[in-house]
């Protein structure tokens, strides 16, 4: 008998960095009922993992000595009901708040342009969405994760106003950081992950373009129940 959930779709959503992809996607998955899965975590996760042993040090990254490690690396994600999110995990430590630092930031572009790490995050988020009824969200979900997912999401958004949404979140956090290093992190992130050999980010041909520069949550959200209505007609 198949496993797959019967109605249940794949929904991918790809796009620039600090678009607010997690926040839509999150919000989708709510809706829905479906699994969220924040790609980018995972490869921040290894960044995290690879900073904390070695292999990266005064922010150059040895490829070899991070593909080494990749072995003793199991990420895991377990849902919070204090969030109502899940949290990720790395070899059973809770790795949630220590990836999204701006060390890790400047890093994990270099990181994620490794094969063998693309490889191994790959089959786990191919595994993951194995059941479908999930929402991933990344950078290349719809063009080499699920190539064949129903929906395709590619978000967008003016790369200023992108970097004073992520420099809000983190100083709400009370991290200390300078609006221009954020948007620097942004352009520089966008940049290395279209340019990068395999997997770079672009848009799916048969993807739709939300720019949510100027648009709320709320109006995200009612764009997107127009395409998934859209699917069943
Ligand atoms: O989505 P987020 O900004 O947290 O992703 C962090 C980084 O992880 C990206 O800048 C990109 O280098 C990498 N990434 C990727 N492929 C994905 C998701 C993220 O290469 N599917």
């Amino acid at each position: 008998m198949s496993d797959i959930k019967p109605n249940k779709i794949i929904i991918a959503v790809d796009g620039f960095s600090s678009c607010g992809k997690s926040t839509f996607a999150k919000a989708i998955a709510a809706r829905l009922g479906y699994i969220f899965i924040d790609t980018g975590a995972m490869y921040r996760a290894v960044t995290l993992y690879a900073l904390e042993h070695g292999a990266i040090r005064s922010g150059i990254v040895d490829e070899e000595a991070v593909v080494r490690l990749l072995g003793q690396i199991s990420i895991t994600f377990r849902f919070n009901p204090q969030r109502g999110a899940s949290d990720i995990y790395v070899n059973d430590d809770l790795a949630e708040g220590k990836i999204r630092t701006i060390e890790v930031s400047n890093c994990v572009s270099r990181v994620s342009a490794i094969p063998e790490v693309r490889q191994k995050l790959v089959a786990m988020q191919q595994e993951m969405g194995r059941r479908r009824g999930v929402v991933m969200d990344g950078r290349d979900i719809g063009t080499v994760v699920f190539p064949d997912a129903e929906l395709k999401i590619f978000m967008t958004a003016d790369p200023a106003v992108r970097a004073r949404r992520r420099y809000d979140e983190l100083k709400a956090k009370g991290d200390a950081v300078s609006l221009e290093e954020i948007e620097r992190n942004v352009r520089e992130r966008d940049k290395a992950d279209m340019s990068r050999a395999i997997s770079p980010l672009r848009q799916a041909p048969d993807a739709v373009v939300l720019d949510n520069s100027h648009m709320t949550v709320e109006e995200q959200m009612a764009w997107f129940m127009e395409r998934f209505e859209g699917l069943k007609n």
